[in-house]
């Protein structure tokens, strides 16, 4: 639900210097939308002369939270009531909350990137970790590790001292020696075991995505598991070099959502639950990844995607590719052989393969898709930012007209398929709905018709309907 800005809207806000590239309204606003909250959240662009009193202005005008950049996280602290514990001991406030004399400070970055690691399942529990960098993230870094009890951390960094500095002050606060400073160059005696590694340098950041803080391969056959803080570009050169030696890497989008979920918490008294954490990083990957420039059909089996795709390559030019076709032609084999031989899952590894190699080719073109491809939450992704995602709905009576004496559906091999197509109907349907941009009912429309309302509603998808349940509908 959207709410007009009126007498009762609350005010939330961001400063930093520069400001423009936040994500931060991202987040907060998409989290306002799907919470009905009537407020706004807003980025202020304020330097460092202007802190103290943009602080305090911010104050007097009833903004009810605030979040921190870069550069001011460390100097706010001075214009704050009260810092919270951790964000004492990481020496970075990033969020503000309002009590009744001034704001009180608190550093969320560290529960954002706490929150990432159990979402993807990663403890750090007698693990030996190593940091690369020492710099404001690091630290917040360092504090996560020990609190979820890190065997041993090494924190590596360019300019030993500042490593030095972080080890030292984590050991003193923790009351304990777990942390240990290095240099990037002796990084050839760290211990030989399984790590997990941060990279918390600033090196891959656009735009020399191809920078990388340690090149040497050597390195990587230890990283069983490789976060980059970096989240843009998706897939950092430090990430390529973790996978490429085996391991597993992330990278920090997760944390940035995390981090601001977190103050949205703390400033609205809420809970954010995983699926609208999920949305909201459905809405952040969009806006750093685009949306292409193709159409693609969604839809359960019978729907009429192919029938409907060769419609609008018909009418208005687009190339038409269909997934599984793609599939078939590749292995040389049909879609029920595939599924007979090599498995279900098997098959689902190789659309999201196809989806990849796709948002790096197709371009204007119409994608009818395989009815279960929305069901792998990744690619509900890689979906949306393939193209516009529109999804053609059809009754269960429908698709059993359509598909009664069909002979090629593996999914319908069963004894009572009609059954069946009621059970998966019913377990697809708010999937298609949580993927599509628009929803296109298609029974007792001709294809001419459904392929000219996807045609004319197809810019429609950076619109704000589309990220809630309430779908744009034709
Ligand atoms: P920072 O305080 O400026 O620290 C930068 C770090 O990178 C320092 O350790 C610095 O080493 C190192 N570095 C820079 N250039 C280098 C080079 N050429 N060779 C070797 N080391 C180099 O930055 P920060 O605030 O800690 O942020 C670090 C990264 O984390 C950034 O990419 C930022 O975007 C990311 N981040 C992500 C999130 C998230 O939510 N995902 C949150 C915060 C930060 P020296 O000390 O030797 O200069």
């Amino acid at each position: 639900m959207k709410h007009q800005i009126d007498g009762h809207t609350k005010l939330l806000g961001v400063i930093g210097d520069p400001i423009e590239h936040t994500l931060s309204p991202v987040i907060h606003n998409t989290l306002n939308e799907i919470l009905g909250r009537n407020c706004v959240y807003v980025p202020f662009h304020v330097k460092e002369t202007g802190l103290r009193s943009a602080v305090l202005g911010a104050f007097d005008l009833n903004v009810f939270g605030m979040n921190v950049t870069v550069p001011h996280k460390n100097a706010v602290m001075d214009v704050l009531q009260e810092v919270d514990e951790v964000a004492k001991a990481i020496g970075a406030v990033n969020t503000l909350v309002r009590s009744e004399n001034g704001y009180k400070g608190y550093n969320t970055d560290m529960e954002g990137l706490q929150r990432a690691l159990h979402s993807d399942g990663i403890s750090l529990k007698n693990r030996t970790v190593v940091l690369l960098g020492a710099g404001g993230a690091a630290k917040a870094v360092a504090y996560m590790c020990i609190q979820e009890q890190a065997k041993a951390v090494y924190i590596l960094n360019r300019t030993l001292e500042k490593a030095k500095a972080i080890a030292a002050s984590m050991n003193e606060w923790f009351h304990c020696n777990v942390m240990q400073a290095m240099t990037l160059e002796e990084a050839g005696s760290l211990p030989q075991e399984p790590w997990i590694v941060f990279q918390c340098t600033s090196l891959g950041l656009p735009p020399h995505t191809d920078a990388v803080v340690i090149d040497d391969g050597m390195f990587y056959q230890n990283v069983e598991i490789g976060v980059d803080l970096i989240y843009n570009p998706a897939e950092t050169r430090f990430m390529h070099l973790v996978k490429e030696a085996g391991g597993r890497a992330y990278n920090g989008l997760k944390m940035l959502l995390y981090q601001g979920i977190i103050a949205y918490e703390l400033w609205n008294e809420v809970s954010v639950t995983e699926q609208q954490a999920e949305t909201v990083y459905d809405r952040l990957y969009e806006t750093l990844h685009g949306t292409g420039d193709n159409l693609v059909l969604i839809g359960f089996m019978g729907c009429g995607k192919t029938t409907i795709g060769r419609e609008l390559e018909r009418q208005y030019g687009y190339a038409f590719l269909d997934t599984d076709a793609y599939i078939e032609r590749r292995l040389g084999k049909s879609i029920s052989r595939v599924f007979e031989e090599d498995g279900e899952s098997y098959f689902r590894e190789l659309e999201t393969a196809v989806l990849q190699e796709m948002i790096r080719t197709a371009s204007h073109c119409v994608i009818a898709t395989g009815g279960g491809m929305p069901m792998r939450r990744e690619n509900i992704r890689l979906l949306r930012e393939l193209g516009h995602v529109c999804y053609l709905t059809v009754s269960e009576q429908g698709v059993w007209e359509r598909l009664k004496d069909s002979h090629d559906r593996p999914l319908l091999e069963c004894e009572d398929p009609r059954a069946r197509i009621r059970d998966l109907l019913n377990e697809r349907e708010p999937v298609y709905r949580q993927a599509a941009h628009v929803i296109v009912q298609t029974e007792n429309r001709k294809p001419e018709e459904i392929a000219e309302i996807i045609y004319q509603n197809r810019t429609g998808c950076e619109s704000n309907e589309s990220i809630s349940s309430e779908r744009t509908k034709y």
